[in-house]
């Protein structure tokens, strides 16, 4: 490849920082969100919501593939390999990432494939970006995009061998899929959708 004359890294930071977009703005302009009633919070779009639905209905039905995260993280299929861990866990080229349940994977995967679908400005977007924009709207669904329950924060304690620490998680009570997860106490995991 031609990047041996350059150094990839570099490269690839200059590509983030002529693409980066203002995750709001973007989503805003691809009528994937709007101000609710009293404009203090977002919410998707019903045409959104609708679309993120099919999609989410099909990647459950065809399971996740390399494809996909190939796809979502803008790498080719050999940087993508899954890994066996007690969560669910995929390796991107060097960095592995977590996610706290397979449902919360599963929604990643149907966002991109819907933003992909409606804006064509979606694939410019750096593709650590397009994982966190996917991350933050998990926490927009009102109601569960899985089975309708209505998921919330919920800040609870877990105890290990040798000290309690606070995880915040964003669940549905009903279906009990984990959408996200990060430890407000300790600083090691302290965000552990992204394990970086
Ligand atoms: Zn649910």
């Amino acid at each position: 490849m031609s990047e041996e004359q350059t150094n990839p890294a570099a490269e690839r930071i200059k590509e983030r920082k002529r693409n980066a977009v203002q995750p709001e703005e973007f989503l805003k302009g691809a009528d994937a969100i709007r101000p609710t009633g009293n404009e203090q919070k977002l919410s998707f779009t019903d045409s959104f919501a609708d679309r993120l639905t099919e999609h989410l209905e099909q990647v459950q039905a065809d399971g996740i593939g390399v494809t996909d995260l190939a796809k979502l993280f803008g790498v080719p299929e050999s940087e993508v390999t899954e890994r066996e861990f007690e969560y669910t866990a995929w390796q991107i080229r060097n960095v592995v990432y977590n996610w706290p349940s397979e449902g919360a994977l599963l929604f990643d995967i149907a966002t991109d494939q819907t933003l992909r679908a409606i804006s064509g400005e979606w694939d410019d977007v750096p593709p650590r970006q397009r994982f966190m924009i996917a991350q933050s709207l998990r926490s927009f669904q009102d109601e569960c995009l899985f089975c309708g329950g209505i998921p919330d924060f919920n800040n609870k304690p877990v105890t290990s061998c040798c000290s309690e620490r606070r995880v915040l998680t964003f669940r549905c009570p009903d279906c009990e899929r984990r959408f996200l997860e990060f430890s407000t106490e300790s600083r090691e995991n302290s965000h552990i959708g992204s394990n970086v």
